[in-house]
């Protein structure tokens, strides 16, 4: 059931700190068509009417329903091969994003599964449709990426997945925080 695999990943992020109460969206592709969370629900007890299917193209009534963020996942289903997708506003990274240009993971794990996350949205506007492309073109190449000050966006398969990436960077980002943090002591 696809609802299920929504509830599954939602409460996770939430339980996490990974989004707040209201923030953060969720999709999947359907063939031309996407399933997505709508605009402004709560991830952490999602129900069948909080997904909302619309055209990855074509608009339709159901569209103005769609989370805030539908643009960007649109152009991830158009620009890449990817069939779930998770956008999330984990605090380690964003706060990260602030100053880096890529998060070079330096745990194992991090290393393994991501190697490098792009920081995009420099001199951008956020909700700009030129953002939306840069991000889909980086998803084509990278599984997860990061919207400076804002958020990230992981492009999987499956939900699962793309969750799975998006707590591999988290992980990874609070690792790089705590060692600038013990640096910075140290001197
Ligand atoms: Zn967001």
């Amino acid at each position: 059931m696809l609802i299920s695999q929504f509830q599954t990943v939602g409460r996770d992020l939430c339980a996490r700190g990974l989004v707040s109460s209201h923030s953060g969206n969720l999709s999947v592709r359907l063939g031309e068509r996407l399933c997505i969370t709508h605009r402004g629900c709560m991830l952490g007890c999602l129900a069948e009417q909080d997904l909302v299917e619309t055209g990855i193209d074509k608009n339709d009534r159901c569209t103005p329903l769609a989370a805030t963020e539908l643009a960007v996942h649109r152009a991830i289903y158009k620009d890449t091969p990817a069939s779930a997708i998770v956008h999330a506003h984990p605090a380690y990274a964003v706060a990260l994003s602030f100053s880096e240009r890529e998060i070079v993971p330096c745990d194992t794990e991090g290393k393994l599964l991501l190697s490098k996350v792009p920081v995009l949205g420099w001199d951008m506007d956020i909700t700009s449709r030129e953002l939306a492309q840069e991000i889909a073109k980086a998803l084509a190449t990278h599984k997860i990426v990061l919207v400076r000050g804002h958020g990230s966006f992981a492009a999987g398969q499956l939900l699962e997945e793309a969750y799975h990436y998006t707590t591999t960077l988290e992980e990874s980002s609070r690792l790089l925080y705590l060692l600038k943090t013990l640096q910075t002591n140290r001197r």
